[in-house]
This record gives structure tokens, C-alpha cells and sequence, in this order.
């Protein structure tokens, strides 16, 4: 049996009804901002919750323009935790900050109670990230912040549809930012981004930054960049927006099947602790387990598209030497690097499937069915 990683072809095969909504795009020549990218936006904040979305060309940029809106400047702080995809730093790193990283807790998720000793006079944001489509314990992160007066700044791209006791991912902070890359759960056929907030004064900030400043064709506010999104992304996305509820139970139904599978073999592989309340989407199924690298070796060679998300920490990564980070500096973020894996759950894997799944596991493990 083959258990595909990548879900793509068959989430978009039915590319007829893409390709009208597109005609319609495309008989407009609007293809800078404009109505189809507006309606986006209004749909989009309706869906999470929040008074304004303002779409960009990437997740990556959403945050870089995140990090500008409450003030993060060159010579400044952002914390942020310490397993995360490499573009949560590289955007701290984009904006002349400098990243102060805190190890992660037991569900991958950045450790609240190291978060106030990383804070110093200099730190302009906490960036916490909801890893792997999971939200971090955003209350304890609020209070810290408040007690500080230290904006949040969510890294929300791999969680739109995750939320807190029915509060979306992203609308905690002052500011939230998505991804809308390909294997994120709502994603468009390329690079897309889309940041939310409630603040006016933000989001008018972000409209300018985004589209070079520009208040009208002949007028130019602030100094700004082009990070707008696509009109025909806005369009995908748009469509992939309606069944968004839907993708993401299925998503959440076939994790919960391999979490009642793995029952059992906790010494040997386990998912982590899901408190009630959370809501996470899943956009990567994270499970821990011993002889990991011989695990997903057995998984891979039988069919079943296991992956590690990721080997190396970033603060051991080349880029990251400038720092001033050694190994032993997050052990628990250190010691996740050798042991998580990533299986298939997405929404089009099929009962059949996950039992296949589970049942190559309990075969590596030598566990009786
Ligand atoms: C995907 C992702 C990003 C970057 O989003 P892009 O759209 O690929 O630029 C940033 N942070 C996290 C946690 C992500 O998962």
C-alpha cells in the first residue's frame, strides 16, 4: 500500500470549478489587490473571527510585516520557541532583531514557564508559534506579555481552524500571521500569506507597507515593499475557505484513529498529551518514538510516507552560529530532534490506511495486535 506524504493532486481534482471562478478573475484584469483579493480578506476574517485580514505574497512576509506593525526594530529582541519552522526566525532576523530562542514542553509547543526569563530590556515581541497546526498555552503567554507590556506577535501559519475553547489561533496577540503554502490546511496553488488583527491603526499600517506605501496611485504615505497577495491565490483560496471546516475534521478524525492505534505502545511510540480545550488542526501528525530513524527507514520502505520535521534544531544550523547557541542549550527541543516523527493523517487518508499504518508500527516494534 502506498501512503502518500503529499495530498495535492487529490485535493485539487476537481480543477473545473477552480478554473471558472478563475475565468471570472481573469475577464476582470484585476490582478493587483482589488475586489477578488478584498473579498478574500473579508471571508477569510469572518472565518477566524477578527476585524481585518490584509492577504501578502507569503506566510514569511505576513510575519516580517507583523513584526514591523508593533514596532520591532533593528537591535531589538523577539523570543520565540526554539523548534519551529526555520522562516519564524529568519523573519525576526529580516526585520534587524535578534531571535532569543526558549526550549519547547512535551506537546512541541514553546515551554511558558522559560518564557520570563529570556525577557530583557530589549525584547519587543514574543513571537510564539502554533507548531504543527497546535496553539500554544496562549493564556499563560498573554499574561506574561501583559505583565510586561510586551506585544505578541502569533505565528499561527500552519494553524488556520485551530483554536483555544473555541477562539481561533491568531486573534490572542495583537497581531496574527498565516501561511497559505501548499501543505498548510488552507492553501492555495503556490505562496500565499494573510495577516489578522483587530487594531485599526495595524492594519492600516499593513495595507500601506504592503502595496509600497502607496495611498492612492500618486501619493506615498510611509516607505514600503510589494508583498500583496496573487488575485488568482485569493481566488483558490477562496474556494478552499468553504470546506475548510470539513478538511480540518477529517484532518482531526484521522489523527485521533492513529492516537487510539498507538494505545499500548507507549514505551515505544506515543503522541502527545492533547489538553481538552485545544483544538489543533493537525497540519503535521507529531508523534514521539524510540529508534526513530530505523522507524521512519521500516515506514518509508513500506510504502508509508514517513518524515522528520526536523532533524536539526535551529539553533545548531549554520545560519544560527552568530547567536551564539551550543548544543545542551535546549535539551528537551534537542532531545525532540532525534525522536519525533511525522505520519500521514491528512484528509484524504483513508480508514484502510491508517490501519495499514498502525499496523507496520506494530510490526517494527515486534508488538502483538
Ligand atoms: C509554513 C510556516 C511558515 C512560513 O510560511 P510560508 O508561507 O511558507 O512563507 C512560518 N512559520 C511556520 C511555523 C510555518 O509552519
Amino acid at each position: 500500500m502506498q501512503i502518500k506524504y503529499s495530498y495535492l493532486d487529490q485535493q485539487f481534482s476537481d480543477v473545473e470549478t477552480y478554473f471558472q471562478d478563475l475565468r471570472k478573475l481573469v475577464s476582470t484584469g484585476e490582478f493587483t489587490l482589488g475586489p477578488f483579493v478584498e473579498a478574500f480578506e473579508k471571508k477569510f476574517a469572518a472565518y477566524i473571527g477578527v476585524k481585518h485580514a490584509i492577504g501578502t505574497n507569503t506566510g514569511t512576509g505576513a510575519l516580517i510585516l507583523s513584526l514591523k506593525a508593533v514596532d520591532v526594530c533593528p537591535g531589538s529582541e523577539v523570543i520565540t520557541v526554539a523548534n519551529t519552522f526555520i522562516a519564524t526566525v529568519g523573519a525576526i532576523v529580516a526585520v534587524g532583531a535578534r531571535p532569543v530562542f526558549v526550549d519547547c514542553d512535551e506537546r512541541y509547543q514553546i515551554d511558558v514557564t522559560k518564557i520570563e526569563a529570556a525577557i530583557t530590556p530589549k525584547t519587543m515581541a514574543i513571537l510564539p508559534v502554533h507548531w504543527a497546526g497546535c496553539p500554544p498555552e496562549m493564556d499563560k503567554i498573554l499574561e506574561i506579555a501583559g505583565r510586561h507590556g510586551i506585544p505578541v506577535v502569533e505565528d499561527a501559519c500552519p494553524a488556520v481552524g485551530a483554536k483555544i475553547n473555541g477562539r481561533s489561533a491568531g486573534t490572542f496577540g495583537e497581531i496574527g500571521a498565516f501561511s497559505m503554502h501548499p501543505l498548510k490546511p488552507l492553501n492555495v496553488w503556490g505562496d500565499g500569506g494573510i495577516i489578522v488583527t483587530n487594531d485599526d491603526k495595524m492594519a492600516e499600517f499593513l495595507r500601506l507597507y504592503r502595496n509600497h506605501g502607496l495611498l492612492d496611485r500618486d501619493h506615498v504615505e510611509i516607505w514600503g515593499v510589494n508583498d500583496r497577495l496573487q488575485p488568482f491565490q485569493a481566488v483558490v483560496g477562496s474556494r478552499v475557505l468553504d470546506t475548510i471546516e470539513t478538511l480540518v475534521e477529517a484532518r482531526i478524525r484521522n489523527a485521533r484513529l492513529l492516537d487510539e492505534g498507538l494505545k499500548g505502545l507507549e514505551s515505544c511510540i506515543r503522541p502527545p498529551h492533547r489538553p481538552s480545550g485545544y483544538r489543533e488542526v493537525y497540519q503535521l501528525y507529531l508523534v514521539t518514538a524510540t529508534r526513530r530513524d530505523e522507524l521512519v527507514k521500516f515506514l518509508v520502505s513500506h510504502g508509508i510516507e514517513a518524515k522528520v520535521h526536523y532533524p536539526i534544531p535551529i539553533h545548531l544550523q549554520n545560519a544560527a552560529q552568530g547567536l551564539g547557541y551550543k548544543r545542551g542549550d535546549f535539551p528537551v527541543c534537542e532531545r525532540q530532534a532525534d525522536e519525533i516523527v511525522t505520519l500521514p493523517a491528512h484528509q484524504h487518508i483513508t480508514d484502510k490506511q491508517i490501519d495499514y499504518t498502525v499496523s507496520a508500527i506494530r510490526e517494527f516494534y515486534g508488538a502483538h495486535n
